[in-house]
């Protein structure tokens, strides 16, 4: 079976494991202040706080955007559950817009209509490894005078006009999830252009600590583990060349699918796209899946349900979302990893003209 994602970890990230645990020293400490000099390099964020996860940079990413209870978070229904729930997490409530069916990412025009005095945040997922439409979001932003938070967590090193995503909000959040593409194990970073902002995000990790003991807010433990550091450090040398490959992939898989009529992934004059997933749309798309695992080829569903239709975020849902609603039945992720060789590409690409047909 190709599968549809594949995390890449070997040697260095062993022998790069192996050092922290000889050294003793597991917890944040040298590893991390290393990776996150270097991801902040990567991206052009001038401050990057590492996290343990990509959920919690989502809920510090907010909380220091100053998002509080009362508060009313404008953010897509199309996402992983985390984009919501990390608003509900600051006391906030997520109001959820309608998408570009083009791009995927939330429609500035529907965000326009749900801006009210409440509103403190909006927050744009970058969807599959492509940027929003940031340049009018910020445009909105500027406008009500609210904050731009980022939900960059599947778009590593994706940029607009040559700008990485992560440099544009107050704050923005990645996640390292192995899924994603680069990992730590579990983990997470914010990012932020302002010396201030950047102080904030570091006591709301540490126990809002100043320094031992001279606690001045109610934080959390956030931190990440050197182990994830050091990993995170191996894996950030190798991050533009895997990128490098998922475009070329996705080129392939452009071509050939192309070809049969299929709808391939847009992609807006100017962005740069990194291919987090490579995401088509199909009619009857769970028999392409089946038919698709028949021929040996993974893929997944993202998502399958809007966060405004899912379980306890469900009371959040104050209308229909029909360009969210019928992307959750087309939608279908094919493997585009770097892991893939050739013949797994073409493979792929056959099988998919083939269980389209
Ligand atoms: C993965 C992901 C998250 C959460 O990251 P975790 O590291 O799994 O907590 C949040 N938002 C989006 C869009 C994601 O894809």
């Amino acid at each position: 079976m190709i599968p549809a994602a594949k995390p890449l970890l070997g040697e260095d990230e062993a022998n790069a494991v192996a050092e922290v645990i000889k050294s003793g020293m597991l917890a944040q400490g040298k590893k991390v202040a290393e990776f996150e000099e270097k991801f902040g390099k990567f991206i052009g964020a001038k401050h990057t706080i590492a996290v343990g996860n990509g959920t919690q940079a989502l809920h510090v990413a907010l909380l220091a955007a100053g998002v509080k209870r009362g508060n009313e978070v404008i953010t897509t229904a199309f996402s992983f559950l985390a984009s919501a729930t990390s608003i509900v997490h600051c006391g906030a409530k997520p109001v959820f817009c309608d998408i570009d069916p083009k791009t995927f990412n939330m429609d500035p025009d529907d965000v326009r209509k749900l801006i009210t005095p409440k509103t403190k945040a909006i927050m744009p997922v970058h969807l599959f490894g492509l940027s929003s439409d940031v340049k009018e979001l910020q445009k909105i932003c500027d406008e009500h005078d609210i904050a731009l938070v980022e939900d960059a967590c599947q778009s590593h090193g994706a940029q607009v006009n040559g700008r990485g995503v992560g440099t544009f909000g107050i704050t923005s959040a990645f996640s390292f999830y192995p899924t994603k593409n680069m990992t730590t194990g579990e983990g997470g970073a914010v990012t932020t252009m302002d010396n201030e902002t950047a102080e904030l995000c570091k006591l709301i990790r540490n126990q809002g600590q100043l320094s031992r003991y001279n606690c001045v807010m109610i934080g959390y433990n956030y931190r990440m583990t050197d182990i994830g550091g050091a990993i995170g450090i191996e894996q950030l040398k190798k991050l533009p060349k895997w990128t490098e490959t998922r475009i070329k992939n996705a080129a392939y898989l452009d071509k050939e699918l192309g070809k049969a009529g299929i709808a391939v992934p847009y992609v807006p004059k100017g962005y740069k796209h990194v291919y987090h997933q490579y995401t088509i749309r199909v009619k009857n798309r769970d028999n392409v899946q089946k038919k698709l695992a028949d021929m040996g080829v993974g893929s997944g569903v993202y998502y399958p349900q809007g966060l405004h239709e899912l379980g306890p975020l469900a009371k959040y849902r104050t209308r229909k979302l029909p360009k969210v609603e019928k992307a959750c039945k087309e939608v279908l992720a094919l493997p585009v990893h770097p892991a893939l060789t050739k013949e797994d590409l073409g493979t792929v690409a056959k099988s998919v003209v083939k269980a389209v047909a």
